[in-house]
This record gives structure tokens, C-alpha cells and sequence, in this order.
């Protein structure tokens, strides 16, 4: 196993990680108060590149695909915002729109502000990700993986649309945690976010865990908050072991996630970006696709 940095602190940057100089680190929570600000009508992609990449650049990013037999599959909140679920850095993003928002997924706040804590379950309750369906870029990934070139898809989505879409649990790692789970800060008690929600809409504002009375949030990872060691390890594992890492929908600046892309080049894997934006290894990169996820990433299946 890769000896990596023992610091799980999703706050801090990974001195020891390749590329993690770069001193920013989050936590995703499409879950927080103001996640449901963007509608899905809303977020069209007309505002990014989407012309279709030139073919022979996707004919060169096909071949590449086709080519690899261990393939380390990195997603990001792009790949979603076909279903309806907002990006944070996107044109149409979260954050764009409200950098303070950054705020709402911030641990010490949602312990300490009891009001930011109401306001963040009750707009849960009808944030877009309930009603979303996979998109043409969740079932292509799905098609990769039943070609038996995928070593290990690492998404940094919570909105569990990639296990929605078929992807094999054995081979997902959501590195950001999901907002499908739901937890206790205090003690060991889980369970579903849908039963908590439920008891939301029957009127507790801010529910607590039925065994301690604890302070109860979804089991996305807030900023401040560690991520899973053993997630981490496989993770970095798979990137030394791939033989190309496929980045899709990801502005690759989220650490220690992003610094998986410069660990996967060093040890010799390829490097295909697709991507709405450019992104700070697009000079590394094998192939850099500007387009739409759904109608691009089908077009690399082997
Ligand atoms: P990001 O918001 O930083 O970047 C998303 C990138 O995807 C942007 O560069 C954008 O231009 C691109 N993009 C958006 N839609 C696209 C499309 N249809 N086709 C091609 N490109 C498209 O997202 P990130 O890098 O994943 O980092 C943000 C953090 O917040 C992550 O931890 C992420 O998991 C989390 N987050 C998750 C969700 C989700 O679960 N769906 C949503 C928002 C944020």
C-alpha cells in the first residue's frame, strides 16, 4: 500500500500528496440550506463551452480509452447537472452565485448556529436531488465498467446518482460521503436521511437522535470534517495502480481528491479531461474534451 499523509482533515490541504500545494480543500454538501437556490431550469449549459469537441480529439480520448485496461474513473459535481443537480463552481453553480454559501457545509457552523440548522432542513426537504434520475453520462460510466476496464470509479458527488445508475458498489468510492445517509454527531446511531426528513416534514425543526439526542446531519463530509482514511488509501492505491484516470465534470480543485490526477501521471497512467471548464492539468493532460458530459462520454466507450 502507498504510504499516505495519516491527516484526514478535508480542511487541509496533503503537503505529502503530489499537487497538493494548491491550498484549497472542500466539502461538498448539495444537501446544505442553499442548495435548491439553482433550478434545474436554470442550468442549462449555454453560458459554458459546449461546442462539441473537435472529432478527432474525441477520436484520440476514444483510442486512449480503448487502449486502457485499468481505468480510474474520477467524477465530479459536472456529471450530475444534466439531472437537474447544481455544480458549485459552474457558471450556474452554487457558489458562483452565492459565494457565501460555502458557509452552510461548514461543520463548526451547523453545530453551533441552531438556526442555520432549521433553515438547512427544512429546504432539504425539497432539494433537487430527491427527484433526480442518472443522466447519459451515469449510464456511460456504467457501460465502461460492464467493458471490465474500470479499476475504481471515485466520485466526489453525494447525490449517490452513480450506485442509482448501476455502477457496481464494489467499485464506487463516494469520497465526499452521500446524502442519502444520515448520522448522529454524538453517537453511533445511522440511518436513512428519508426517515429524518420525514419527521422534518411532520414538524421538528431540528431533529435530534432518538437514542442520545444528539445533533443529527447527513453523512456527507463538511468542510472541516475527515474524510475516510481507508477511502483515501484505496483511492490514492488505485490512482498509483491505473493505467488512465478519466476526469469528468471536475474542476480538479478539491483537495486531497484533485492531487489523486498528478499521483495517476507520475506512476505513468494517461490523463483524459472532460470538462465544461478548463482546469489547472489541462497542460498534463493526454486529451482535454470541452463539451457536454452526456453526449461526449458515450462517444469513449470502446
Ligand atoms: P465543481 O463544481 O468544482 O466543478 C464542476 C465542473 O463541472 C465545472 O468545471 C463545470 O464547468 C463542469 N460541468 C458542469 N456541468 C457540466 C456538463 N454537463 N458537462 C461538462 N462539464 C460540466 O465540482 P467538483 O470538482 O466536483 O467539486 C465540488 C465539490 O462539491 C465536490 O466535492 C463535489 O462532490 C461537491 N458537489 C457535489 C454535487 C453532487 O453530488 N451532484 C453537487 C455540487 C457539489
Amino acid at each position: 500500500m502507498n504510504d499516505i499523509p495519516s491527516s484526514s482533515d478535508h480542511s487541509q490541504p496533503r503537503a505529502g500528496w503530489p499537487g497538493a500545494a494548491q491550498p484549497r480543500a472542500d466539502l461538498p454538501d448539495i444537501n446544505r440550506p442553499d442548495a435548491d437556490d439553482s433550478r434545474a431550469d436554470d442550468r442549462s449549459l449555454d453560458d459554458r463551452d459546449t461546442d462539441q469537441p473537435p472529432a478527432d480529439q474525441v477520436e484520440e480520448a476514444r483510442r486512449i480509452v480503448e487502449q486502457s485496461s485499468r481505468i480510474l474513473v474520477l467524477t465530479g459535481a459536472g456529471i450530475s447537472t444534466e439531472s437537474g443537480i447544481p455544480d458549485f463552481r459552474g457558471p450556474n453553480g452554487v457558489w458562483t452565485k452565492d459565494p457565501d454559501a460555502e458557509k452552510y457545509s461548514t461543520i463548526e457552523y451547523y453545530m453551533n448556529d441552531e438556526n442555520l440548522r432549521i433553515r438547512g432542513w427544512s429546504r432539504r426537504v425539497d432539494n433537487p436531488t430527491w427527484g433526480a434520475e442518472p443522466n447519459a453520462g451515469h449510464e456511460a460510466v456504467v457501460a465502461l465498467e460492464r467493458s471490465g476496464k474500470v479499476h475504481l470509479l471515485v466520485t466526489q458527488n453525494v447525490d449517490g446518482l452513480h450506485l442509482s445508475a448501476g455502477s457496481d458498489p464494489e467499485r464506487v468510492v463516494e469520497i465526499h460521503g452521500s446524502v442519502r445517509g444520515a448520522m448522529c454527531t454524538s453517537c453511533d446511531w445511522r440511518g436513512e436521511i428519508s426517515d429524518v426528513l420525514d419527521r422534518v416534514r411532520a414538524g421538528e425543526s431540528d431533529p435530534r437522535c432518538e437514542l442520545c439526542g444528539g445533533i443529527l446531519k447527513s453523512t456527507t463530509i463538511f468542510f472541516g470534517e475527515h474524510l475516510v482514511e481507508a477511502d483515501l488509501q484505496r483511492s490514492y492505491d488505485a490512482a498509483g495502480d491505473c493505467d488512465l484516470i478519466l476526469a469528468v465534470g471536475t474542476s480538479l480543485s478539491v483537495y486531497p481528491v484533485a492531487a489523486l490526477v498528478p499521483h495517476a501521471v507520475n506512476t505513468g497512467a494517461k490523463l483524459v479531461i472532460l470538462n465544461a471548464e478548463e482546469t489547472q492539468f489541462d497542460l498534463s493532460a493526454d486529451a482535454v474534451l470541452r463539451g457536454s458530459i452526456g453526449e461526449v462520454l458515450p462517444q469513449l466507450l470502446p
